[in-house]
């Protein structure tokens, strides 16, 4: 890559939610433009080029059409970076996956469930191409993107934590859900969003997705004083984490 980085946003099946957080940077969209130079992004403009060296992608793959654009685009592209749970761990798409699929089509179609064919389970984008680097959250978090897009630019990894949500938890002193009586994924899930829902006085849904090695890497504290295994943390509320799910049983 040599000047400004050209980059590319695309989106797959999602809710956008994910290039909205990026449109709305406001002062900061400047550290965008000053260092990459966007030639495409639907939600913005009109223009749309091929000639790419980051793609950065939205939403999950769910049919043999967006299957195919991702190939594409993993072609064109130097490195790709997911954006969004759905695009990283098959997020809120993949609570299918473990439900009858022609129930859930004529669930969401009536009638008219035949005219969108569609795979029986969502899928991560990592699960049809490679994947260089990931963007947590549903949706994420603008300064972390900014983080990761720096980072690409200056030729190094971004810093991703891989550690759960309860290290910021108990950092910001939030009364933890289990002893308000709720169930929260914080133990499993992992951290960068500074525990922003717990904060607010609600549970983590684990949009950020499973730690690397829930097993291992689990707050054992939390875990402990309420009598769970990691296990049964990600069974019973699950999400976010259809797809890890699946992915981790081939292991
Ligand atoms: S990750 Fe969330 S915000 Fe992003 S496309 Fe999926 S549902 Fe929308
Ligand atoms: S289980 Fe949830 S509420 Fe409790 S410490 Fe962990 S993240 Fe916070
Ligand atoms: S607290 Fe959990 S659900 Fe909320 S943003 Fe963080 S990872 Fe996502």
């Amino acid at each position: 890559m040599s000047g400004k980085p050209k980059a590319a946003f695309f989106d797959l099946a999602g809710c956008e939610g994910d290039q909205l957080q990026i449109a709305n940077l406001e002062e900061k969209v400047l550290d965008l433009i000053n260092i990459v130079e966007v030639v495409s992004f639907r939600e913005i403009m009109k223009e749309h080029s091929d000639d790419y060296d980051i793609a950065f992608i939205e939403g999950s793959v769910t049919n043999d059409h967006l299957a195919e654009r991702l190939e594409e685009i993993r072609e064109n592209a130097s490195i790709v970076v997911g954006l969004g749970s759905c695009a990283t761990i098959g997020g809120i798409n993949s609570i299918r996956n473990s439900q009858d699929h022609e129930e859930v089509k004529h669930r969401v179609y009536g009638d008219q469930a035949d005219l969108f064919p569609s795979w029986d389970k969502a899928k991560a984008i990592e699960d049809v191409i490679k994947v260089d680097y990931h963007v947590h959250g549903c949706p994420i978090d603008r300064d972390e993107f900014i983080h990761v897009v720096e980072s690409l630019v200056l030729g190094k990894d971004p810093e991703i934590p891989n550690y759960p949500v309860c290290v910021e938890c108990k950092l910001n002193e939030n009364i933890c859900a289990f002893e308000r009586d709720e169930f929260c994924v914080g133990p499993v899930t992992r951290a960068g969003c500074d525990s922003c829902c717990v904060n607010e006085g609600t549970i983590c849904w684990g949009c950020r997705g499973l730690i690397d090695n829930p097993n291992d890497d689990a707050h054992s504290d939390v875990l402990e004083e309420y009598g769970l295994s990691a296990e049964e943390v990600m069974k019973k509320f699950n999400l976010y984490f259809g797809w890890q799910q699946e992915a981790r049983k081939d292991e």
